[in-house]
């Protein structure tokens, strides 16, 4: 099964990917996490993105749709992924769908988070000074969540229209969203 966490930042999806990876022996396919491995690395592609993303803006589709790419094989012997932070845009949705087409595959369920933005913003104030992450600051968040609205949010009716797209609310605590999860995954047989 291939599955997308779809959310803004701070909706809670790599803490949900997470349990899922554990419960379900998936493959968590976060575009964030590879990003900060580039730069805590210290390469070239790390150098290169570094700065756009402690502003919290989106790097380039050819960045992310490249890493994903390299990872697939790895998802594809275990029989999926849980795509976390990608697509974050139409072009990155299609260049997934074209991915996972050439392979056989397809998005089976897109798995929406509802949070809104006083409760990302409430949720998330607290916890800027112990983050450790450069992007996780009232201006970067700001962006970071601007990106989302202008940019991420537009995908959901394309994966309406798909029939694939299930809604669930993010808004309570972790363990009442992953027994939401799980009651959407249950209503879907793949
Ligand atoms: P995340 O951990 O998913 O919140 O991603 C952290 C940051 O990495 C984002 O704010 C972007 O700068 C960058 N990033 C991660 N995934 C993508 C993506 N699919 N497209 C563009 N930028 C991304």
């Amino acid at each position: 099964m291939n599955l997308i966490l779809f959310g803004p930042p701070a909706a809670g999806k790599g803490t949900q990917a997470k349990r899922l990876v554990e419960s379900r022996n998936m493959v968590q396919l976060s575009t964030g996490d590879m990003l900060r491995a580039a730069i805590a690395s210290g390469s070239a592609l790390g150098q290169r993105v570094a700065g756009v993303i402690q502003r919290g803006d989106l790097v380039t589709d050819e960045i992310v749709i490249a890493l994903i790419e390299e990872r697939l094989p790895e998802a594809d012997a275990s029989g999926g992924a849980i795509f976390d932070g990608f697509p974050r845009n139409i072009a990155q949705a299609k260049a997934l769908d074209a991915m996972l087409a050439a392979r056989g595959g397809q998005i089976d369920l897109v798995l929406r988070l509802k949070v809104d933005d006083p409760a990302l913003m409430a949720r998330v104030a607290g916890r800027f000074a112990e983050s450790g992450r450069p992007d996780d600051n009232p201006e970067s968040f700001k962006v970071r969540l601007e990106a989302y609205n202008a940019q991420t949010a537009p995908l959901l009716p394309y994966y309406r229209e798909a029939g694939c797209l299930v809604e669930v609310d993010g808004m309570g605590s972790i363990e009442a969203v992953a027994a939401e999860i799980d009651r959407a995954l249950a209503g879907i047989s793949i």
